[in-house]
């Protein structure tokens, strides 16, 4: 494997473990403010970020290159309101998309098509978290100054289970 595009991917499974740690301080925001429903989704979607993180590893692990771990980074987000969090939320996808974008290029460009066609369920899955990121916005900005929308909202959130990623190594 080109030296650039295995960097690029093993940084990735810090990025995805740092996503699951930001979203896990979504959830003990919401959770502090009790609506346990936004809790809920954020604490699932922390899990889908583990999930991503051991992809990558696994994929690594699979064509033989070393994976070196590093540090998790502590979440550095402040919030002064519900919408903060959910606009941090789109914000951070937005820079997901564009490291995957990243290493997709750097394997484009070594014609790594295995590392692409690896790639793909990502540049997929990366389009809806960003559908997902805006629409919990709109709901927000529709519901969210009203006290008993906000409670529907909030049980709404509260119906989230996990499921497993589709790619399976
Ligand atoms: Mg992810």
């Amino acid at each position: 494997m080109n030296a650039n595009v295995h960097e690029l991917l093993n940084q990735q499974i810090n990025k995805e473990f740092y996503s699951a740690y930001l979203y896990l301080d979504f959830s003990n925001y919401f959770e502090d403010v009790g609506l346990d429903g936004f809790a809920n989704w954020y604490k699932i979607q922390a899990q889908e970020e583990r999930d991503h993180a051991m992809l990558f590893y696994q994929y690594l692990q699979n064509e033989s290159q070393k994976v070196t771990l590093e540090a998790i980074a502590k979440p550095d987000k402040e919030f002064t309101c519900h919408m903060d969090v959910l606009k941090a939320g789109l914000e951070h996808e937005k820079y997901v998309t564009s490291l995957i974008n990243d290493i997709y290029a750097a394997a484009y460009e070594d014609k790594d098509f295995r590392t692409m066609q690896f790639l793909d369920w990502f540049v997929k899955e990366q389009g809806e978290e960003e559908t997902n990121a805006n629409d919990m916005i709109t709901k927000m900005e529709l519901f969210g100054s009203d006290p008993r929308s906000l409670y529907m909202l909030n049980q709404e959130l509260s119906a989230r289970v996990y499921t497993a990623p589709s790619l399976v190594l």
